[in-house]
């Protein structure tokens, strides 16, 4: 295969450190990194100085938040992204959609691959024990392993055969009256990434092949043409998040044989749904659970929303299933 057309596997022999470029495998010197969270974002929000929480318990910063990245990927591959991104997103909602959406996937992809990388290097530290440690989880290290593959689309020219990696809903909200412009959550089990830049909440899981945008396709055509309140933004996330939860199956991913006069690398990707069920059965009480910490600053708790246990309560359906114009937060009637 064509050198520039080879994939890097830092899973297989767990390459990760300070001196090992986290895109190409590149030896580096230590000074060369690059912002999980990109400068313009930070910026632009404030939030170089926000808390952030990782998994063994410790607080950092936004920006220290870094990973080690050679300066050839670092000026031909991540600044190039992020100047398409930070103009998409000074056009809100409207530009943010009209994104390539495999540009937004890696853009989404390298700030929650960038926080696993952290965890991972933390990990490697021998005076570090985490409780916790990904490394140590199997069928985690797949998920990260397959996501990794199509995640260097960033530096390796690739196309996806039939499939987006990612579902990635881009949603409209009314944030005019929240205190923050800016939100940020991931999960590193269910593969889940949303952030909110004023107007515009992205909600992504990164690695179904867009199983949960069908699955949510009729929840996901109201939503769209919509402007939502942040109550109603809130429950959508959550049920993205239970989505993902319950998401059963790791998508794999392998590069056709290339041709030596080919220069793009062409993915084809395998779902086993023949032995699996796609997604494992939804609960009523665990997905109640999952809103109510949604809903915990409008003060809703997993009972209000289970009063009624065969019908959750919603912000954005009526029993009946009619969109929610004006919704009224429980209690405050
Ligand atoms: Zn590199």
């Amino acid at each position: 295969m064509q050198q520039h057309l080879a994939l890097f596997d830092p899973f297989e022999k767990m390459q990760f450190g300070y001196r090992t470029c986290f895109l190409c495998g590149n030896t580096i010197t230590q000074d060369q990194v690059t912002q999980v969270f990109p400068e313009w974002l930070m910026q632009e929000y404030d939030i170089t100085e926000r808390p952030l929480q990782m998994l063994d318990q410790s607080v950092v910063q936004f920006k220290d938040l870094q990973v080690p990245c050679c300066r050839r990927c670092q000026t031909q591959y991540i600044q190039p992204l992020e100047e398409q991104v930070q103009a998409a997103a000074q056009q809100g909602v409207a530009g943010l959609r009209a994104l390539e959406p495999k540009l937004l996937f890696q853009w989404l992809g390298k700030m929650f691959y960038g926080t696993l990388i952290n965890e991972l290097i933390k990990e490697q530290d021998p005076l570090i024990k985490p409780e916790y440690a990904v490394s140590e989880q199997p069928k985690m290290l797949m998920k990260f392993q397959s996501f990794f593959k199509v995640l260097q689309s960033l530096r390796v020219p690739m196309t996806f055969a039939d499939f987006l990696p990612g579902s990635i809903f881009v949603v409209d909200v009314d944030a005019a009256a929240e205190p923050s412009r800016f939100e940020f959550r991931d999960d590193l089990t269910t593969m889940m990434i949303s952030l909110r830049l004023d107007n515009a909440m992205i909600v992504c899981c990164l690695l179904d092949n867009e199983l949960l945008k069908r699955a949510m396709r009729r929840v996901w055509a109201e939503v769209e043409p919509r402007k939502l309140q942040p109550i109603q933004a809130a429950e959508f996330s959550a049920r993205v998040f239970y989505g993902a939860y319950l998401l059963n199956v790791i998508p794999d991913y392998l590069p056709r044989q290339a041709k030596p006069q080919d220069e793009v690398l062409v993915m084809d990707s395998l779902i086993d749904d023949v032995t699996d069920v796609i997604f494992n059965p939804w609960e009523n009480s665990a997905y109640a659970k999952m809103l109510a910490l949604s809903w915990a600053r409008w003060g809703v708790t997993q009972a209000d929303i289970l009063k009624d246990p065969e019908a959750p309560i919603s912000m954005l359906f009526t029993p009946a299933g009619e969109f929610v114009e004006f919704p009224e937060v429980p209690g405050q009637a």
